[in-house]
Parts: structure tokens; C-alpha cells; sequence
């Protein structure tokens, strides 16, 4: 039997209920934002742990890196003080030899050969042992313009043997912290780097500039860059791709940029050409 209206009489809420119903509509709003910001920053907690891992993970391989080159250097020095020696030798026996042949010119040539090989082992066991010492920078009030300008010039016979040009771009001076004779060191390194892996004509662009505290010094040249599997290994001691090459010569550019406590990075710039960009 349906309801009469009569029966289905339900109280008018009163303004106390609608008070409280209110209140409770405010509750779960705030409630809700709350929970809202909650959410926020739990997901940039979780965005800064990542961080922090990648971080802890890159710490963790630079240091794998350089323990096993302290293990690499210690190999190598022992080797390099066991070459030297003997080479002293060679050197004074060469020469003596170098008088009792100066009427025949065929021995003589034999001689210059013997002397020029052991020169190339002199510089390379000089290479290995800079490079399994430590490498300690004295820092001291240096003009990197100066510095860029004096490395150049000691470059100026590779560079003319390659046939390519070097330009400086920079201001007249530029102060900066650093041990002059280590950043002139890298400068040579990368121009003759950069030189030998043009075709004659090829240019090579020394860059520095202050940014900020820092300063940046970028070498570029116009050569055919480095391939993309070589790209990762171009640091590691003893790489490379030349036949008469060391393997050492960025290896030691790294440790002296390390020594700054400054950064490296050795890319293809846009257009062609490598480009190795130093930030100290
Ligand atoms: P080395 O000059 O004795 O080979 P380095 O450590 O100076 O030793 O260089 C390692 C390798 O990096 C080179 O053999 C070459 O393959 C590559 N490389 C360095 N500089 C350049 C450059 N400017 N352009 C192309 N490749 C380069």
C-alpha cells in the first residue's frame, strides 16, 4: 500500500546540521590539500634520492677509474724507471759510437737513427712517469692570455710541419689561479693534438673567457672529430688511434684539469672538427 504523503514527513535540516555539514566540507578540503602537498613533496623527495643516486653512481665509478689508475701508474712508473736506465746508456754508448764513424756516412746514419729512437723513448718514459706521479697544482696569479700565447708559439713548428694555422680568441688578459706550467702543458697538448689530426689548410681555434668565478678554455679544430666509439676512451691512458702515438697525452690533460678541480669534455663540435672544452 503506498506511503500517504502525511507519513513521510522528515525533519527540515536544522541550521546546526548545515553548520556541521559545512565544517565538514571545509575538513576535506583542507584534508585534501594537505594529502596534495603530501603527494608533492614525496615526489620531489623521490626526484632528489634519483639524483642523488646518479650522483653516488658517478662518484663511484670516478673513483673505480681512479684506483685502477693508480694501480695502472704504479705498473708503468716501475717499467718506465727500468727503461731509463739502460737508455742512459745507449744514449752515451750512441754517441761515442757517433765519433768513431763521423768519416762513414752510412754508419752515421745508422748512429742518428739509434739516437733519434732513443730520444722517442726518453720522451715517452718522461710521459709515463708525469703521468703515474701525482699531479700536484701550484696554484699562483697567472694571465691566461699570456699563457694561451706562449703554448702556441711552442706549437708553431707542429703546427707549420701540418701545414694548418692556429687563432687565439680572448681577451688581452685574462687573470686566473692556476699552475702556469701545467695549463701551458695542456694548451700544447691540445693544439698538437688538434694540428695532427687536420689536413693541411685545417684551422685551430684556441678560445678562453670568463664565466662567472670561472673560466672556460675551448681548443676546436676542423679536422674529422672523433668517432663516437673512440669518444669515451680518448682519456684512458695508453689510448690511441696513432701509429706512433702514447696514449698519453690526454690522459695527462685530464689529470692536470682534475688537479684544478676543474672539468673536461671532449665532444664534435657542430659542423665538424673535435672540440675539447676546459672549465677551471
Ligand atoms: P696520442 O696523441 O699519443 O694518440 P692522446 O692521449 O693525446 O694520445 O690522444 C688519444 C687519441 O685521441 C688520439 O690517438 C686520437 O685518436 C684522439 N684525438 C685526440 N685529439 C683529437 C682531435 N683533435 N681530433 C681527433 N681525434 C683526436
Amino acid at each position: 500500500m503506498p506511503s500517504s504523503p502525511a507519513h513521510d514527513v522528515r525533519p527540515a535540516p536544522s541550521v546546526d546540521h548545515a553548520r556541521r555539514i559545512e565544517e565538514l566540507g571545509r575538513i576535506i578540503l583542507a584534508y585534501s590539500e594537505v594529502t596534495e602537498k603530501l603527494q608533492q613533496s614525496h615526489d620531489q623527495l623521490n626526484r632528489t634520492v634519483q639524483i642523488l643516486q646518479q650522483e653516488l653512481g658517478e662518484k663511484n665509478r670516478q673513483l673505480e677509474r681512479r684506483n685502477r689508475l693508480a694501480a695502472l701508474g704504479e705498473m708503468a712508473a716501475g717499467l718506465a724507471h727500468e727503461i731509463r736506465n739502460p737508455l742512459g746508456g745507449i744514449q752515451l754508448y750512441a754517441s761515442l759510437l757517433a765519433g768513431d764513424v763521423a768519416d762513414r756516412p752510412d754508419s752515421l746514419r745508422v748512429v742518428h737513427k739509434i739516437t733519434a729512437g732513443v730520444k722517442r723513448l726518453e720522451a715517452l718514459v718522461g710521459q709515463v712517469l708525469q703521468f703515474s706521479r701525482e699531479i700536484g697544482a701550484n696554484l699562483g696569479d697567472a694571465d691566461l692570455a699570456e699563457l694561451v700565447a706562449q703554448s702556441v708559439e711552442l706549437a708553431a713548428r707542429t703546427l707549420e710541419d701540418c701545414g694548418v694555422q692556429c687563432r687565439i680568441d680572448g681577451p688581452d688578459e685574462l687573470p686566473a689561479r692556476v699552475d702556469s706550467l701545467l695549463i701551458g702543458q695542456l694548451v700544447l697538448n691540445l693544439v698538437q693534438n688538434a694540428a695532427e689530426a687536420m689536413e693541411p689548410g685545417g684551422v685551430v681555434t684556441v678560445r678562453y673567457r670568463r664565466v662567472g668565478a670561472q673560466c672556460v678554455l675551448c681548443v676546436r679544430d676542423t679536422g674529422p672529430g672523433i668517432p663516437a666509439d673512440v669518444l669515451d676512451k680518448v682519456f684512458n691512458p695508453f689510448f690511441t688511434t696513432k701509429e706512433t702515438g702514447t696514449g698519453l697525452g690526454l690522459a695527462i690533460v685530464h689529470r692536470i684539469v682534475e688537479a684544478h678541480n676543474g672539468t673536461i669534455t671532449a665532444r664534435n663540435a657542430e659542423g665538424g672538427g673535435a672540440e675539447f672544452e676546459i672549465v677551471i
